[in-house]
């Protein structure tokens, strides 16, 4: 029984369990020699292991156990000496030998744990156990009136499930669970986390109880939640169902419910009744899987810097807020440009509150501007013309007051759209900022001399018109004027 407590809903705490599979980015499958590869032509990934014919004899990867194993040491799991694996039996069209061959009795990995962090506070999410498993074929639908195809590229494709202790509170402690398990993962190369290829699929436990009961209540198991909103919606859904449930005396019965992304809710798959029994007995054709102990230290070594560490740094070493740290570390390619375009700033500005005034703007810069348009376009925006050094040097033109923020924003935005560098727009559309002493200085003066009699006025003590001489100077420079300095400037010659 956990103890955590977290948000109520009209009265009731939600009490979630979460299982991943993950797929893991080997070259091949986890028991024969076929390529594990994504989007390649219907059953042309298959041989007769995977095929389930008679007679084959499965042999484990070796490359998916040490994936396995980063994981678990970047998630702080014990790993196991020995572990074993075993047949899990069910019929479906998608699973040609009947069985699927999966770690029961002793997973590879067990204990561990994530941080999270949510509007209630930081908590740690424990990891119950992940194990391998190979994955089943795919049934195909679409666009098929009155039948169904199997695809089997996918059969034999090697997973990670990772399970969770039922730690999770609420909808939003889930989401930022599965994001941090994410990152984890792509950090270390153990999968790429593809959603919509499948990569990182998600089922949710989900129970509810009275606020301070100790034990938990009956809880359902929602299949087919494959996106961080769906996962949020589907538990928002769930959390009212049972709630309106019990509260109108029903009894919440253990059952596999399935998310409808189109209807928004969860519906009745099959009961406790109907579960099936998987018949679990030990693989005879694969020995117990023993770990060479030089591998565990060879994976140890080798973890790269997880995102909560890089995170840490960022704040004490960087001096980051930690809101921004966040931000630039949840997708690792943002955090290295991030840092790269940091280092370049350092080798070219050598005094301290220069180098300051640097950092923040680049990190403003990132944060907003490169995060978005990497959200929209990918990882393309972070090489080519608009590439770190690309980018650092339209920063400093801001830096040395040639160009203001916001036009490096616009210029930024159409570098991208364009694929030139910054640099080279700023210079075709004429854009640099003036800021040259001789030429301000003449702007000022002409817009004192056209305007005599506000210049009476303000002199005469109507300070609010010293917004007027600013407007007009910018509108005679069209906008390009330095407007710190022409500020400065205007103070000095209206003093009189
Ligand atoms: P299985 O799927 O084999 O039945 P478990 O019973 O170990 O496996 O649980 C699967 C998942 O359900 C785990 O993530 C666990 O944390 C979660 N879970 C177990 N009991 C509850 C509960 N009462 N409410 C919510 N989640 C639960
Ligand atoms: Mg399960
Ligand atoms: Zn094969």
């Amino acid at each position: 029984m956990s103890g955590a407590s977290g948000p109520l809903f009209r009265g009731w705490e939600v009490v979630v369990g979460l299982e991943v599979h993950t797929q893991l980015l080997t070259k091949t499958k986890l028991f024969c020699r076929c390529e594990n590869r994504f989007g390649a032509p219907p059953n042309t990934l298959v041989c007769p292991v995977c095929l389930g014919h008679p007679g084959t004899l499965p042999v484990l990867n070796g490359e998916a156990v040490r994936l396995g194993v980063r994981a678990g040491l970047a998630a702080g799991c014990r790993v196991s000496p020995v572990s074993t694996f075993e047949r899990k039996h069910y019929f479906y069209p998608d699973l040609p030998k009947g069985y699927q061959i999966s770690q029961y009795a002793q997973p590879l990995l067990t204990g561990g744990g994530l941080r999270i962090r949510t509007e209630t506070g930081e908590r740690t999410i424990r990891i119950h156990r992940m194990h391998l498993e190979e994955d089943a074929g795919k049934n195909l639908h679409a666009g098929l009136p009155d039948r169904s195809h199997v695809d089997l590229n996918r059969a034999g494709v090697p997973l990670l499930e990772i399970v969770s202790e039922p730690d999770i509170r609420s909808p939003d402690e889930a989401v930022d669970y599965l994001k941090r398990l994410r990152q984890l993962l792509r950090a270390t190369k153990v999968s790429d986390g593809n959603m919509e290829e499948g990569s990182f699929r998600c089922d949710v436990n989900l129970s509810i109880r009275r606020a301070g009961a100790k034990d938990f209540g009956t809880r359902v198991e929602i299949k087919n939640v494959n996106s961080f909103r769906f996962v949020h919606k589907a538990m928002v859904y769930e959390i009212e169902r049972q709630i309106e449930a019990v509260e109108s005396g029903e009894k919440i019965l253990q059952e596999t419910r399935l998310f409808d992304p189109v209807s928004g809710r969860t519906k009745s798959m099959r009961s406790k009744e109907e579960a099936l029994d998987y018949r679990y007995f030990p693989e005879p054709d694969l020995p117990l899987l023993v770990l060479e102990p030089s591998l565990v230290e060879e994976e140890r070594g080798a973890l790269p810097e997880l995102p909560e560490q890089r995170m840490e740094r960022f704040c004490e070493e960087i001096g980051l807020a930690r809101a921004d740290a966040e931000i630039l570390v949840a997708e690792e390619a943002i955090a290295l440009y991030f840092e790269e375009g940091l280092q370049r700033f350092r080798t070219t500005i050598p005094e301290k509150e220069g180098l300051r005034k640097a950092r923040e703007r680049w990190t403003s810069f990132v944060v907003s501007e490169v995060l978005r348009e990497f959200n929209r376009r990918g990882e393309e925006v972070l090489s080519g013309p608009t590439a770190v050094t690309q980018t650092v040097d339209l920063i400093e033109r801001v830096l040395a007051g040639s160009l203001s923020f916001s036009q490096a924003k616009e210029v930024y935005s159409r570098a991208v759209e364009e694929r030139k560098t910054p640099v080279l727009l700023v210079e075709e559309l004429g854009l640099s900022q003036v800021s040259g002493e001789g030429e301000l200085l003449a702007l000022v003066e002409a817009v004192l001399s056209e305007n005599p009699s506000e210049v009476a006025a303000y002199r005469g003590g109507k300070d609010r018109l010293f917004g007027f001489f600013v407007g007009a100077v910018m509108k005679k420079s069209r906008g390009k004027a330095n407007p710190e300095k022409v500020n400065d400037l205007l103070r000095d010659k209206l003093k009189g």
